[in-house]
């Protein structure tokens, strides 16, 4: 192993590489790459279903991962406002899907935000599109738990923030493997939601209370 049969080099860990890629992939589209992966995969692309596969596959990675073209305190700026209210602020049970940075599939569940405002709210329409364009990344639960909680208190810095998301990962489900541990909880807090142990467990309180109701 590690020489191709043409005798060209092969830099230790291309002994397959080199049979089969041209020298820079760097030209390829990515349709191509994706063409490719379906060959590497023992699949034939030319067969009926599969001849626009890389076509879609490209357009869904692109959707899946366009958070990288969105500027989230940038979403956040000209949706803050000022109030007298002091009392916590909650949104739960947002929709959220994102695909590991691992094994590139999918991890999906809810998120929940709270927040204690200092002055300045933001528009609760804004919270579910600041988790998507964190989500629509690739990502690892924990720290698109802690971007989302560090952006709002970078945002409006308010006296506290808490998040949690609850998620099920595919690339345990689907692998076969840990599946006890296929749904994943973290929490990110911050000021009086780490400070105080009253105000984390309002928190979590009120996010319980939605799945008792059979929700
Ligand atoms: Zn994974």
């Amino acid at each position: 192993m590690g020489k191709s049969s043409d005798g060209k080099a092969s830099d230790g860990k291309g002994s397959m590489k080199s049979k089969i890629e041209p020298v820079s992939l760097t030209g390829a589209s990515t349709e191509e790459l994706l063409r490719e992966l379906l060959v590497r995969l023992g699949e034939d692309p030319e067969r009926e279903g599969l001849l626009r596969t890389p076509e879609r596959m490209s357009r869904a990675l692109q959707y899946l991962t366009k958070g990288y073209q969105e500027d989230p305190e940038e979403l956040l700026k000209g949706a803050m406002f000022t109030v007298d209210y002091d009392e916590m602020v909650i949104v739960k049970d947002v929709e959220m899907f994102s695909l590991c940075e691992h094994h590139i599939l999918p991890f999906f569940g809810k998120v929940h935000v709270a927040y204690i405002p200092k002055g300045k709210v933001i528009g609760l329409s804004k919270i579910p599109r600041l988790i998507d364009a964190f989500a629509r990344r690739l990502q690892v639960q924990e720290r698109l738990t802690t971007q989302i909680a560090e952006c709002i208190q970078n945002a409006i810095k308010p006296e506290g923030v808490g998040v949690v998301i609850e998620a099920r990962h595919l690339c345990m489900m689907m692998r076969g493997v840990e599946k006890q541990h296929s749904s994943a909880v973290t929490s990110s807090m911050l000021g009086s939601f780490r400070e105080q142990q009253q105000t984390r467990d309002e928190f979590l309180a009120l996010i319980r209370q939605k799945s008792s109701n059979g929700f």
